[in-house]
């Protein structure tokens, strides 16, 4: 049998948060929160489904949840997409990021990314026929050697996917990437794939710095979000894209085709929390910042070193004072020996580096953050 994704096996995310079941771990392994989303949403959600809102969406999404991602956007990143032309919801992130890809790569193109990257890039430019061409990270914050990048394009290059706040290693681009960025892809045809579905997460004052900041990359940039992130509703599974017209037209395409549309009562009540209730967005800073600091200060007493968190809801650690084996050993051994479930770091690289991390998700109550500590900080 001539497998298409012969790489690829059970994503770790899956495989730890069964391990979790299996073990009665505390799961701070997969990134979702362990509370409920917010009352007035899950009300909405209810009423959106009294009010018969329960057979097909339009393809492209609700009007009316189109029309406020496209206010929010134009409020955030002083650029407003039209409502019908440029933005399309999806049913998750996980599907934009596909129906991006699938839309716009063709067999033998070249796509670069970046080492540490999200699991889903791959395989989907692989389904196209096309290469990865993945550029490491530099430690220790994670940030982007233009100059290799620079090095990296070549006539095949047809995307360049960039994803901050970032999965896993809560590193946030600056001002300054942006115009880098524009310098790298004048004058070609290459698009940006903006993976942004922490937007919302950015920690100690800064601002998050969306493509749609910037003009001349806002007419080349697919822009990617969720609404599971931003709601802590991942299992609604409601995510968009904005992108220019020409660019969107395309995405429609492969979207029309992969789910035609996404849940509809979910929509209606997102289009009413984004419209009634924008501070559920703009307080998770500094509900987030708030998790951040307390999971730091719970494991002070332990054994792990804690890198610096800048955005999205993850906490990466070297346990290298522990023990000195891989992280999916010592991923293993921790949830089957101490009760606790992280994520490995190397399912995220083509090329791990020799490091000892792992990802802790602090989207969590304090009751489940302290239960892991008191287990973390027992090794
Ligand atoms: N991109 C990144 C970087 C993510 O962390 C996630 C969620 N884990 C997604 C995309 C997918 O989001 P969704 O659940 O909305 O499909
Ligand atoms: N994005 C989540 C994470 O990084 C997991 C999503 C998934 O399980 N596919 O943990």
């Amino acid at each position: 049998f001539d497998e298409k994704l012969p790489n690829v096996g059970t994503t770790i995310f899956s495989v730890m948060s069964q391990l979790a079941v299996e073990h009665q771990a505390v799961n701070l392994g997969q990134g979702f929160p362990d509370f409920e989303p917010p009352e007035v949403l899950r009300d909405a959600l209810s009423r959106a489904m009294a009010d018969r809102k329960n057979q097909y969406a339009p393809a492209i999404g609700v009007a009316a949840l189109r029309e406020q991602i496209a206010l929010k956007t134009e409020r955030l990143y002083g650029h407003k997409p039209n409502p019908d032309s440029d933005v399309t919801v999806t049913s998750g992130a996980t599907e934009a990021l596909f129906c991006a890809i699938a839309a716009l790569v063709h067999a033998e193109d070249e796509v670069i990314f970046f080492d540490p990257a999200y699991d889903s890039y791959e395989p989907a430019i692989e389904l196209q026929g096309a290469k990865s061409i993945r550029i490491p990270l530099q430690s220790p914050e994670f940030s982007i050697d233009w100059q290799r990048v620079r090095d990296a394009i070549t006539s095949k290059t047809r995307l360049i996917i960039i994803n901050s706040p970032h999965n896993p290693s809560g590193a946030v681009l600056s001002r300054s990437v942006l115009d880098a960025l524009a310098d790298i892809v004048r004058d070609t045809g290459i698009h940006i794939l903006s993976d942004e579905v922490y937007e919302h997460i950015v920690f100690d004052g800064a601002e998050h710095q969306s493509v749609l900041r910037h003009p001349e990359l806002a007419a080349r940039s697919i822009v990617v979000s969720s609404f599971g992130k931003t709601f802590h509703c991942t299992g609604w599974k409601v995510g968009y894209t904005v992108a220019p017209k020409f660019l969107s037209a395309q995405i429609r395409k492969v979207h029309q085709y992969l789910t035609f549309s996404t849940f509809a009562p979910a929509q209606w009540a997102f289009a009413e929390a984004l419209q009634n209730n924008p501070e559920l967005y703009l307080e998770l800073p500094t509900f987030y910042g708030k998790r951040r600091d307390y999971f730091r200060s719970l494991l002070k007493g332990s054994r792990f070193k804690l890198l610096d968190v800048r955005g999205a809801y993850f906490q990466l650690a070297d346990y290298s004072a522990i023990k000195d084996i891989d992280d999916v050993t010592f991923s293993d051994w921790l949830v089957r020996e101490s009760g606790v479930a992280a994520i490995p770091l190397s399912p995220f690289y083509q090329s791990p580096p020799d490091a000892r991390l792992i990802r802790f998700c602090f989207a969590k109550s304090d009751a489940t953050l302290i239960a892991a500590a008191e287990r973390l900080c027992s090794l």
